[in-house]
């Protein structure tokens, strides 16, 4: 009876000591999972920001259709490669969806269609990495010959999707059509539309249609290293104006 008390002092403490162990690693926890900077600094890269490039298309889905020699696949993946060189120069992490002429199904858990798990895996590879932005390629087609221009797309109602599309926008109009091509009437549009790849990741990005490929003039412009480079540098000078401005 006498040495009771004491018995329940120490099994107290001991218990204060294991809630208080335990609160500790649950902070530690959270803080770990929530801070971004913590990370960063298990990784050995703070500041380094990340850019989702999403060449569209890959594997059996040759996109747009073959018109003439070349497939849309091809020429988003050509856009995406050249890109990406563009922006590890700015000193940025670049992921991206693919790097080969692959579709991407496979990497989809969902039950729906090729299409749609193919879609599903490349914003479950924009969600995974936490870009500041990503940019999903592609080229566009259509019945008439005559249409043609490069083409941005944001999410409806997106401010930041619209902000990134005008200065893709303005860079594109600048540097591609202004200094290369030296044709002060050509403008790249921007536009919103309810895309899948638009809709359904979590972080700001836009969709390029990087011009006709049923267009004569494009066609053959599509096909040029020095034009495709160019769309590339352009598109990484809008990129940093919105990343500059926004200072994110
Ligand atoms: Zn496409």
């Amino acid at each position: 009876m006498v040495r009771k008390p004491r018995v329940y002092v120490i099994k107290l403490n001991r218990m204060a000591i294991i809630l208080i162990g335990l609160l500790a690693l649950i902070l530690l926890a959270y803080v770990i999972l929530t801070n971004q900077r913590v990370i960063d600094v298990f990784n050995h890269k703070p500041n380094v920001k990340t850019i989702v490039v999403d060449p569209g298309h890959g594997g059996i889905d040759g996109g747009t259709g073959k018109r003439g020699d070349i497939l849309e696949k091809d020429i988003n993946l050509d856009i995406a490669i050249k890109l990406k060189k563009e922006l590890i120069v700015e000193g940025f992490n670049v992921i991206m969806t693919r790097e080969r002429d692959e579709s991407l199904e496979e990497l989809s858990q969902i039950k729906a269609s090729r299409y749609r798990r193919d879609l599903d895996a490349r914003r479950a590879i924009i969600d995974a990495n936490r870009p500041v932005v990503y940019v999903s390629i592609h080229v566009n087609s259509s019945t008439s010959p005559s249409a043609r221009g490069i083409k941005i797309y944001h999410y409806p109602g997106s401010e930041d999707g619209r902000e990134l599309a005008e200065k893709l926008a303005q860079a594109i109009d600048t540097y591609l059509y202004g200094q290369f091509l030296k044709d002060e009437s050509l403008r790249a549009e921007v536009l919103y539309e309810d895309f899948y790849i638009l809709r359904e990741p979590k972080y700001t990005g836009i969709l390029l249609e990087a011009g006709f490929i049923t267009n004569p003039e494009e066609n053959r412009l599509l096909k040029d290293e020095g034009y495709k480079g160019k769309l590339a540098y352009a598109i990484k000078k809008g990129i940093l104006e919105y990343l500059k401005e926004a200072k994110r």
